[in-house]
């Protein structure tokens, strides 16, 4: 049967870059009339992307935190408050993330809205693990990015479809090899080229990727607003040679992958 993932980024920018939103994506997946739809990490403005879509307060599955970086979790409490307050949603809603994502969602709370949890009127469900993992009709699992803080990068498998996000920080070993497979990779793009301790250079990352034998694109996000002009400048110059399609992210753009 049928399997697709779609990835629509919501934010796109550093952790500074307001421009673009901070870095986040919805992911969809279907297969065998099953879905399910998951948020890609949640920013401090990550909300603002998401709730201007004015999303039922039931239809949003999962989270999934790359990391705790504040550009990552900052929105998670402003999500849950949406779905207490707006609603009230009914409906589980599972937060997966690495050992730890369970008292940082709840520090957050407990800062941003106080009595919430405590109260809360659907099933909150903690996944804290960096083993696979099933949601629904999708698999994700996990390998370490080179990163400030531990980030753990994310292959998306449903049926014959997979796709990847790397969250933040430079690609590893580990990380390479869990990419592999994926027709849609969307990682982090910091900087054209040189040295950005726990960030990742591009043409670093083109070269990890070039014997790929799947990547058809890669989706660069995170990018440093200084450098995102010449990271542009450079992918026009380069476009011939590449081996896949490369692109910055726009906040709104989306990328599908579909397997019969
Ligand atoms: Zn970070």
């Amino acid at each position: 049967m049928a399997a697709t993932i779609t990835i629509e980024i919501l934010g796109c920018g550093d952790a500074f870059d307001v421009r673009f939103g901070t870095s986040a994506s919805l992911v969809t997946a279907s297969k065998d009339g099953q879905s399910v739809q998951l948020m890609f990490d949640c920013g401090y403005q990550t909300p603002v992307a998401y709730l201007a879509q004015q999303p039922p307060v039931d239809s949003l599955d999962a989270l999934y935190v790359s990391h705790f970086h504040g550009d990552h979790v900052l929105g998670i409490s402003i999500l849950l408050a949406y779905f207490v307050y707006q609603g009230p949603r009914s409906r589980p809603f599972t937060i997966v993330g690495q050992p730890g994502v369970k008292r940082v969602v709840e520090q957050l709370c407990d800062i941003a809205h106080p009595r919430m949890l405590s109260a809360i009127p659907f099933e909150l469900r903690f996944l804290e693990t960096t083993e696979p993992v099933h949601v629904g009709p999708l698999e994700l699992s996990f390998a370490q990015t080179i990163h400030g803080l531990p980030n753990f990068a994310a292959r998306l498998t449903c049926g014959s479809s997979i796709a990847a996000l790397s969250g933040d920080g430079q690609i590893t070993k580990e990380s390479r090899e869990l990419y592999e497979g994926a027709s849609v990779l969307v990682h982090e793009g910091y900087g054209w080229s040189g040295s950005y301790p726990k960030h990742q250079a591009v043409d670093e990352l083109l070269e990890m990727l070039a014997d790929s034998e799947t990547l058809q694109t890669l989706v660069l996000v995170h990018c440093s607003g200084s450098e995102r002009r010449k990271i542009a400048q450079r992918l026009v110059e380069q476009a011939s040679r590449l081996p896949f399609k490369v692109q910055l992210a726009l906040p709104g753009e989306r990328f599908e992958v579909s397997s019969a």
